[in-house]
């Protein structure tokens, strides 16, 4: 049985989750308004991803006997003047969202609650990957992004992106 805190957090990370797969749309639109199609296609799939976290953390409360309680998801609310804004806050945006899985950990770990710990192992690994990603994309656009065939380029790059479902399955 999970505890009264447990469920309470992970109930908030469906809420986190669904906010990212807002926050990476609202990103995905930005890139789309300026004509950049492959940055759109890149933070559209990172926007399924997203979802897709949001259902693991449900189905996972739910093979725990657990009831889901939706919440209103925030408006995201960043501006992005130039290209490399969206890049930005989105690995700052990962950080965050570490930070909450991190903190998840810390409460099962006390509780001694290794089914969620182990559950969570998944999200751990998944947040290196997904820090790195972001890390990658700002780089490779400080390197490139100023010139506008290196542009063209990086943005073909991130047009080959294509959606692959997450590897963890509950229940
Ligand atoms: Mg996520």
């Amino acid at each position: 049985m999970l505890s009264k805190k447990i469920v309470e957090m992970l109930n908030a990370q469906v809420n986190a989750e669904f906010y990212s797969a807002y926050l990476y749309l609202d990103m995905a639109n930005y890139y789309k308004d300026e004509g950049l199609d492959g940055y759109f296609n890149w933070y559209k799939i990172q926007a399924q991803e997203e979802r897709d976290h949001a259902v693991l953390f449900m189905e996972y409360l739910q093979q725990n006997g657990e009831a889901v309680v939706l919440d209103a998801i925030a408006k995201p609310d960043k501006e992005f003047k130039e290209f490399i804004d969206p890049l930005k806050a989105g690995a700052e945006h990962e950080r965050v969202v570490t930070a909450l899985i991190n903190d998840i950990y810390a409460v099962a770990y006390e509780e001694k609650d290794f089914r969620t710990m182990q559950f969570l192992d998944w999200f751990v690994k998944e947040q290196a990957e997904e820090e790195d990603n972001a890390d990658d994309n700002v780089k490779k656009f400080e390197l490139f992004g100023g010139d506008s065939r290196s542009l063209y380029e990086l943005d073909l790059e991130m047009a080959a992106r294509v959606y692959t479902a997450p590897s963890l399955v509950i229940g």
